[in-house]
């Protein structure tokens, strides 16, 4: 049983040797216990919070200790009833070859709706983060202008889907010219602008000759700079991620932004709220079905990038870190 266990805690930017590949003897599962064997692994940029040691929304993995992570597997055996060999689900096995589970917090897949790495993406929790995000706590009105940054990633791409469906003007923000065509071109974007331009800012303002209506935010850094003077009045601004920061040492230098930007929460009545998928699992019905439905009837698209082999979790997560990914990061552990 190979694992990739945290090895030292990263400073700053992740790297390889922040991680460890260790060999074990499989499990054997006690009675309550099934054992999986995994198939896929979910690779997220919240992994670089998990590393650290301070408190967080969700604790961090010991040194020594297998990386978290979503998983899609396979039941290998089982002596918890209602799950028997052959079956699939999803869970939170972590970078390991094979995981003990007590059937808490797993999932059945169905591989009737979908692959079944899919449970991963688009309708695991990423997909979910889209949906409660944008349509709970944004919900844009047809004709509103929604931004979107990482808007070619797993979160950003369903978002950017889902506005479109709700008949909003969408404008994606995106690293490369790849993932701005992907974004306009295939996820039906209707501008598609990349960030290291030089004239992002004035290319944003002329993107959004009526103002931005909702800031879906993913990254922080100078995508929100760009953003904050376009907000409208009652503007509605989800906080999902800063991953501009995660990799962040020290606290910015140069002015205090801090008070401007309270002062345009006030002054424009701004609704800036946080939000952690993994309270919104009373929305899992009804994302399923809606989703699921709308992958039936090909109203969306996704696009997965799947890295080959466990060996290779710990540069697939910095590379994605990076943004080295287009679509949803996934490793493929073993053949299905
Ligand atoms: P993605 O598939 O979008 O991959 C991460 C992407 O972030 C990269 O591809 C890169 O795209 C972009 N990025 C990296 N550095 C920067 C930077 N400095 N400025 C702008 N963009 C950058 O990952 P996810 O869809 O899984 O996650 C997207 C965001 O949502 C993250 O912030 C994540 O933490 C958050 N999240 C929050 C959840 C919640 O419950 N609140 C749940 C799931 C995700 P590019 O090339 O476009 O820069």
């Amino acid at each position: 049983n190979r694992r990739i266990v945290l090895a030292r805690r990263p400073v700053g930017m992740p790297v390889p040797e922040d991680f460890r590949l260790e060999n074990g003897p499989v499990p054997e599962p006690e009675a309550g216990e099934m054992l999986c064997r995994t198939l896929y692994l979910s690779v997220d940029p919240y992994m670089r919070g998990r590393m650290n040691d301070g408190p967080s929304y969700a604790p961090g993995v010991g040194l020594g200790e297998v990386m978290v992570g979503g998983s899609v597997s396979r039941v290998v055996s089982s002596r918890l009833d209602g799950y028997a060999p052959g079956d699939l689900v999803a869970g939170f096995n972590g970078w390991q070859d094979y995981a003990l589970s007590n059937g808490e917090r797993i999932r059945r897949v169905d591989p009737a709706v979908a692959p079944p790495q899919a449970f991963l993406g688009t309708l695991g929790m990423t997909g979910l983060t889209a949906y409660v995000g944008l349509l709970d706590i944004a919900d844009p009105q047809p004709g509103e202008t929604v931004a979107v940054a990482a808007a070619a990633g797993a979160v950003g791409s369903m978002v950017v889907q889902f506005a479109a469906l709700r008949g909003c003007r969408v404008v994606a923000i995106a690293g490369s010219a790849d993932k701005c065509a992907y974004a306009r071109d295939e996820l039906g974007a209707d501008v598609a602008l990349d960030y290291h331009d030089l004239h992002f800012p004035e290319a944003l303002e002329a993107a959004c000759p009526q103002g931005i209506d909702v800031y879906f935010e993913n990254v922080g850094g100078a995508v929100l700079e760009a953003v904050l003077p376009l907000l409208n009045l009652g503007a509605r601004v989800p906080v999902c991620g800063q991953i501009a920061h995660y990799n962040d040492t020290a606290p910015a230098t140069g002015p205090d932004r801090l008070p401007r930007f309270v002062m345009s929460v006030l002054a424009r009545r701004l609704r800036v709220q946080g939000f952690i998928v993994g309270d919104h699992l009373g929305r899992l019905a009804d994302f399923n079905r809606d989703v699921g439905q709308w992958l039936r009837e090909g109203r969306i698209h996704h696009r997965e990038d799947v890295v080959d082999g466990l060996e290779n979790a710990p540069e697939a997560f910095i590379d994605l870190l990076r943004g080295g990914n287009l679509g949803k990061r996934l490793i493929r552990v073993a053949p299905e």
